[in-house]
């Protein structure tokens, strides 16, 4: 029981690089620099994705809020 608690302790004290999944250790975030510029890199991307569709969406709302008492008075 206890050897089995502390290994099992022993197993969740480490994480997972978010870039290629292999087991690093609890203070690190990445396993690599490399993967450390990847992940960084798929952030900045995913983020002006984001507000590209913020934008997108902002656009289209006034676009309709422009439009819509243009076609009502008619
Ligand atoms: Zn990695």
């Amino acid at each position: 029981m206890s050897w089995k608690s502390s290994l099992k302790k022993r197993i969740d004290e480490h994480k997972h690089c978010p870039v290629c999944g292999i087991s690093i250790p609890q203070d690190k975030e990445f396993c690599t620099i490399e993967c450390r510029d990847k992940y960084q890199g798929y952030d900045k991307k995913k983020k002006r994705g984001n507000i590209l569709q913020i934008v997108l969406i902002a656009g289209v709302m006034i676009v309709f809020l422009v439009v819509m008492p243009f076609l009502q008075n008619r």
